[in-house]
């Protein structure tokens, strides 16, 4: 056991653990960090250790400003390092509604930078030479029956106009690059990719301590005050006096700041990961790296990794669980769309909380004096957090609310949220009903 490891088990002995996974047990080991103790001073104080307050956190310490992270557990103990690994280019509506609903300039520049999200990842990734297997095989968005159609072409269209490199891709050659006849057609955008997201979270943890960043583990945040100029944020072992204050917990978003947590729907998301599949199986499902997300309501997405394992991701049980055998419903899916995986090893299954939001757009509030929230990428955060969090210390640094990406709004609780898992028990149902009148509607 290397140094590092015992020091890690000492000081994460009395903390949530990180939950079982297929990344826990493939990636390196985080960089040591410290619970807080005492009283101390940043400029800015980041609340949530994922890769929203550690982008933003690598961000405002290259910029020369002292910044803080603390989390409850570890860097990448929320869905930052339990997710499907994909680096999605995009927002969930088209970019002429983007263009729509936040008018013809600073929509035109949103649906830009989301569409063109994943380089500022790969280019992290790149400077801060992060380990975290990444590959940049494209994203691929696929339709399942023929009602899917004309808003994927739209979108296809849409992509390409605004300079983007995307290309349809027709039944027969969906058919190749996935292995199975499920699709009618998909489309590709280059873009996108796949990374490890618990290495690559642990990583931006490490390139921000790098940077001059402080990470706290162990640290959960239980009082946020005003004190003068400055906040002070509390823990149970110390205290942050900070001049600025950024809420970064998305899914995990508890009662720190009034009403934010019943702004978005912390929906849950499983996996399950196979062990390494055999080379000619391999060979036949997203062989380039590609990953692949289903379009409809109740949806599966997949990718196969750097050891050829498959990980099949998609709706869950709306409460914590792990093992291989706790999501039934997305093994059988798989071999049914894979009947050749039968006699493979499922090795792992997972999973955790995404923040959904009404509109479908993430949302940044500024709800009082130098206090910052980005919350709500509705499945799409790896690579709009990490674009988030650049944009949390732009604001910092002093851009204009008009020249941020997204317009600051208001916190707006969702109305009756505390029925939220009765909710979204009826919205699958729903889906599932749709989803299956949209796949007998494909011959
Ligand atoms: C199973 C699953 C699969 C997904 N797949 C994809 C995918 O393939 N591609 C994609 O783009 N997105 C995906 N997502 C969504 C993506 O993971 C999230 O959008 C993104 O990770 C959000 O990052 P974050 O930093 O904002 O929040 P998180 O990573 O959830 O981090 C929040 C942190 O806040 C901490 N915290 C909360 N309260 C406090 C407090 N009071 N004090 C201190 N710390 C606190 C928590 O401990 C946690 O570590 C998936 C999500 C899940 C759950």
């Amino acid at each position: 056991m290397t140094r590092q490891e015992t020091g890690r088990q000492l000081q994460f002995a009395q903390q949530p653990l990180m939950p079982a996974s297929l990344y826990v047990d493939t990636t390196q080991a985080p960089p040591v960090t410290e619970r807080l103790s005492g009283e101390t001073r940043f400029d800015v104080a980041v609340i949530g250790a994922g890769i929203t307050g550690l982008s933003a956190a690598l961000h405002i310490a290259a910029s020369g400003r002292r910044a803080a992270v603390l989390d409850s557990a570890e860097p990448g103990w929320g869905a930052s390092g339990r997710n499907g690994g994909q680096v999605n280019p995009g927002l969930k509506t088209l970019p002429s509604e983007v263009e729509r609903d936040f008018g013809r300039e600073v929509g035109r520049r949103l649906a830009v930078a989301a569409w063109n999200a994943p380089d500022l990842v790969f280019a992290l990734i790149e400077r801060y030479r992060i380990q975290c297997s990444p590959a940049r095989g494209g994203t691929i968005r696929a339709a399942t029956g023929q009602a899917q159609l004309p808003g994927l072409e739209r979108l296809t269209d849409e992509c390409r106009a605004r300079g983007g490199d995307a290309a349809w891709l027709n039944a027969a050659e969906m058919a190749a690059l996935t292995g199975t006849s499920r699709y009618v057609a998909g489309m590709i955008d280059r873009r996108g990719g796949q990374i490890n997201p618990l290495a690559y979270t642990r990583g931006l943890a490490a390139a921000a301590i790098r940077e001059g960043a402080a990470v706290y583990s162990n640290s959960r945040v239980v009082g946020l005050s005003r004190s003068g100029e400055a906040w002070r944020v509390r823990t149970p072992t110390g205290a942050i006096v900070a001049g600025h204050v950024v809420l970064a917990a998305n899914g995990y978003t508890d009662g720190l700041w009034p009403e934010l947590a019943e702004s978005v729907i912390p929906l849950f998301s499983a996996i399950v990961a196979t062990e390494p599949l055999p080379r000619t199986l391999a060979q036949t499902i997203l062989a380039r790296r590609e990953v692949l997300y289903e379009l409809g309501d109740v949806t599966i997405y997949y990718r196969v990794d750097d050891a050829g394992r498959l990980l099949v991701g998609g709706r869950s049980a709306s409460r914590p669980l792990c093992g291989p055998d706790a999501f039934p419903f997305l093994r059988e899916l798989a071999l049914r769309v894979w009947p050749n995986l039968d006699g493979v090893e499922w090795t792992h299954g997972w999973n955790g909380r995404l923040a959904m939001t009404r509109d479908h757009y993430p949302h940044w509030h500024e709800p009082a004096p130098d206090v910052i929230a980005a919350l709500g990428y509705n499945g799409r955060g790896v690579a709009m957090a990490t674009l988030l969090g650049r944009e949390i210390s732009r604001r910092i640094d002093g851009t204009p609310a008009h020249d941020m990406l997204l317009p600051t709004r208001p916190i707006s609780p969702i109305p009756l949220h505390r029925f939220w898992p009765a909710g979204v028990a009826a919205r699958v149902a729903f889906g599932q009903w749709k989803d299956s009148r949209t796949e007998r509607g494909r011959a």
